[in-house]
């Protein structure tokens, strides 16, 4: 085990690290998320902290069961399950209720009646004397209610004054209290709204670094100020950059996979899913390959790019491609075969996909090309590839084809040795190059022009079944003819 504190230097090593991850339940996990969890994990992981989940959904016409289950299947996969939670926010009501009336009791907050009406002509004044649009602050004085209307509760601002974030990505920012308004912190019917219950959960949860995607910045002043009222010490706040498109736009779907099991499905691994985001927007000299050790003992958020970063398949692949080949055959079988069922290939649980999966070993940059290419060890078919049927399967190759059957099927240890000898035997008696008696035989026992070594392929397609395949070329050849 590697003791991770013995890496730590830092100013908050007198502190125990809380870090949390806090998804809105709203649609699957997606890359730039997965990534926010990763660098909150690697955060608690390095230096000795917690790493806690939290389900931020009281957004109750948007949260879903399905996409709770997404999240937390996704982080499973990634290995990236939290220390602690998950925390859900429809279970803490009455938490939110409770410092709310103190902030109340406190003179803190206030109760605003005002109309929707009203706030459409107050903002229209507004704009018409060329000021930005924001709730004026009519209620914080108001000592009676009005009858008949809920009144929601703001938060009394600052009127004055900046707040500073020393955010530890993007260093100092600096934002005038007078930009901001007296948020509403409860809905008429009580329920607190968003950047309320977050501040009470990262004060009661003892959050000491706030880390999530910079489509947040704009909340933190306010979130901070909230933070002091409720006589909390504020956390550190890291925003990260967002995740691009190849384009340059926002990443969305229209881009491909952005869906952490969409990923799963695509046949990526997760270590390679996870060395990729790691390396988005982070860097360690020029290092690409990190295991999971050496994450957690570099990653340092003052290393994390501020500018946004550009998603790459093709690197993905690269990736996949290295861990693929860093996992045993063995190691593989369970993925595979997950390909193989998405592709409905029904797979015999006694099959040991081992010799499958060495023969293919160096080449697949995923899982999904792997099953692809794997389809006919399991499948009779009986179409070919096009161009290599046109090239192979011709009448020049009849003759060996035949000679071929006739001297396969009589072999008695079906195995890549004596397989070898025969094509071997074949090729020499007809005095052709081994690739003219090869290449036909590969394209009739798997229908395409690729394929591991022969031999190997056979040995896994089996006696029975490269009889039958070979018969059925065979005929496809004479009747072409
Ligand atoms: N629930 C927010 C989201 O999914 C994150 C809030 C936060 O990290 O403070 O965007």
């Amino acid at each position: 085990m590697v003791d991770y504190r013995a890496f730590d230097s830092t100013p908050w090593s007198h502190m125990k690290v809380r870090t949390r991850f806090a998804p809105s339940p709203t649609g699957f996990l997606h890359v730039g998320g997965a990534r926010t969890a990763l660098f909150c994990w690697l955060f608690a992981r390095r230096h000795g902290g917690t790493y806690v989940l939290r389900i931020e959904d009281t957004d109750r016409e948007r949260s879903t069961q399905a996409s709770v289950d997404a999240i937390l299947d996704s982080l499973a996969w990634l290995g990236l399950e939290p220390d602690e939670g998950p925390y859900y926010q429809t279970e803490r009501f009455d938490r939110y209720r409770e410092h709310i009336d103190n902030l109340l009791s406190a003179g803190n907050a206030y109760h605003c009646y005002c109309s929707r009406e009203e706030l459409d002509a107050m903002r229209e004044q507004q704009r018409a004397a060329g000021e930005k649009p924001r709730y004026d602050g009519r209620c914080r004085d108001r000592s009676s209610p009005r009858d008949g209307v809920e009144p929601v509760v703001r938060f009394k601002n600052p009127t004055d004054g900046d707040v500073v974030v020393n955010d530890l990505i993007r260093g100092e920012m600096s934002f005038a209290n007078q930009e901001l308004d007296d948020l509403i912190i409860a809905r008429p019917d009580g329920t607190p709204t968003y950047n309320f219950t977050v501040v009470v959960d990262d004060l009661e949860m003892d959050i000491t670094h706030v880390i999530r995607g910079d489509d947040h910045i704009n909340n933190t002043p306010r979130q901070m100020n909230i933070f002091e009222a409720l006589g909390g010490e504020l956390p550190a706040y890291a925003h990260v950059p967002m995740i691009l498109g190849a384009d340059g736009q926002r990443l969305s779907k229209r881009h491909g996979a952005v869906g952490v099991m969409q990923f799963k499905d695509d046949g990526y691994l997760p270590e390679a899913l996870l060395n990729y985001l790691v390396r988005l927007g982070w860097s360690h000299g020029d290092q690409e390959i990190f295991s999971r050790e050496q994450m957690i003992e570099l990653f340092d958020l003052s290393a994390v790019n501020k500018a946004p970063s550009a998603f790459d398949f093709e690197k993905l692949q690269w990736l996949n491609q290295h861990y693929i080949k860093a996992r045993t055959p063995a190691e593989l079988t369970t993925p595979l075969s997950e390909q193989l069922a998405l592709l409905d290939v029904s797979v015999d649980q006694n099959i040991d996909l081992t010799p499958i999966i060495s023969a293919q070993h160096e080449r697949a940059k995923t899982l999904r090309e792997m099953a692809e290419n794997s389809v006919y060890f399991f499948e009779d078919f009986e179409v070919y590839e096009e161009k290599a049927a046109s090239k192979n399967l011709k009448a020049a190759a009849l003759a060996p084809l035949c000679s071929l059957r006739q001297r396969l099927e009589g072999i008695e240890d079906w195995t890549a040795e004596p397989i070898h000898d025969v094509v071997v035997a074949t090729a020499e008696a007809a005095e052709l190059k081994l690739g003219k008696v090869a290449q036909p035989l590969r394209v009739a026992v798997s229908g395409r022009s690729f394929s591991p070594p022969i031999d190997i392929t056979l040995e896994i397609v089996g006696k029975t079944r490269t009889l039958s395949r070979l018969d059925q070329a065979i005929d496809y050849i004479k009747m072409r003819e």
